[in-house]
């Protein structure tokens, strides 16, 4: 049976990613050994970090004064890291709020002393649409967007006009549509949703937001770019398969293209749901994420019945999440039209058969 895993992270990763790692375990270019078993100071990989970091620079036009940074602890460690090293001059920060990780984002900055004013929030939408936000005075030392919002499935495709330093949550988004780099002073990605496994995460800064004031070794965005990720050793094997992504990514033809596919995949589960009797999609359609879509029946018996069933057929892991209930499709890079075909019939067939039987 093909099992088509709609999981919102960890992820589907690419068959050729998968193939080429299975190729490369036993033995990484001959060396005798497989990459988790080479030391990230040899030659080998040296050129898998380089690769991996040219390989995104070129994918997402980085200019050449951002440093790209590989770093662990996720994208949630970052939303303490951030407010370290970039809000050094007001210490404070606008959020955009847009759900829970927004909001996690803004936490995270309290908890270390950084002041965190909400400046636009959808909350009394249930944020199933985006708030409007622009300003035109710089009082913060940035402004905080999740480009993507996993849980509750909206994205930003425009952004808001700001006099300040944008910085952009791209976990769930990164590679997945276009975006300019400079329109940020930094982003970041957890890479086990678009980018490769869980134990890397991607921070890309510009080169003047950093090096304000000494830090903690780890979290100090400056000293870890100086030492090109390499302050201690670095998830070796993680950055590896993030490289072998980005190859991937690069064959399909780069981000345009990829942003092309997922809009087709997209649309043909929006349109689906939304001539649907059973199922929903509640959020505004300008505002719809390509990568994460929830959808409800309304009935939470029906949901799982219907999750159960999917399961059964190799549709797995449409659960929704806790939050919102209900059922999500993530259509992440990796995930193929064929596995939304599969699942758009999947439901189709369901609805069919529950209406004949009321
Ligand atoms: C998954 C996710 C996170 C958390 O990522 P970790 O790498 O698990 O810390 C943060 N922000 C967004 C938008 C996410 O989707």
């Amino acid at each position: 049976m093909t099992v088509y895993n709609f999981s919102a992270g960890p992820a589907m990763l690419p068959k050729p990613v998968l193939a080429q790692i299975k190729e490369d375990i036993p033995s990484f270019q001959n060396s005798g050994m497989s990459v988790m078993e080479i030391s990230h100071r040899s030659d080998l990989f040296d050129n898998v970090i380089a690769d991996a970091k040219n390989d995104l620079r070129e994918l997402m036009n980085i200019p050449d004064n951002y440093k790209i940074l590989f770093l662990q602890g996720g994208a949630t460690l970052q939303f303490t890291a951030l407010p370290m090293n970039l809000a050094t001059q007001y210490n404070h920060i606008g959020l955009i709020d847009t759900g829970h990780w927004s909001t996690r984002a803004g936490e995270e900055a309290e908890k270390i002393g950084t002041e965190v004013t909400t400046v636009a929030t959808s909350k009394n939408n249930d944020y199933h649409q985006l708030p409007e936000y622009t300003d035109d005075d710089n009082r913060y030392d940035y402004i905080h967007l999740t480009t993507n919002n996993t849980i509750e499935g909206t994205a930003f495709s425009k952004l808001p006009k700001t006099k300040n330093v944008l910085v952009g949550d791209m976990s769930s988004n990164f590679l997945a549509q276009q975006y300019n780099v400079e329109d940020f002073g930094a982003i970041y990605a957890g890479a086990q949703k678009n980018l490769g496994i869980a134990g890397l995460t991607v921070v890309i800064v510009r080169e003047d937001l950093i090096g304000k004031k000494p830090l903690p070794s780890m979290l100090d965005y400056q000293l870890l770019a100086n030492k090109n990720s390499m302050l201690n050793t670095p998830p070796v094997f993680a950055i590896y398969a993030a490289g072998l992504t980005l190859k991937w990514l690069k064959d399909i033809g780069g981000i345009a293209e990829m942003e092309k596919i997922n809009r087709q995949k997209s649309n043909q589960l929006y349109q689906f749901l939304d001539q649907s009797k059973m199922f929903n999609n509640l959020i505004k359609p300008a505002d719809r994420s390509l990568t994460n879509i929830p959808f409800v029946t309304g009935n939470k018996e029906l949901d799982q019945e219907l999750i159960a069933q999917a399961s059964d057929r190799g549709l797995v892991n449409i659960k929704g999440h806790r939050l919102v209930g209900g059922m999500r499709a993530s259509l992440y890079n990796a995930m193929p039209m064929e596995g939304v075909v599969a699942l758009t019939d999947f439901l189709e067939e369901f609805e069919a058969k529950h209406l004949e039987e009321n």
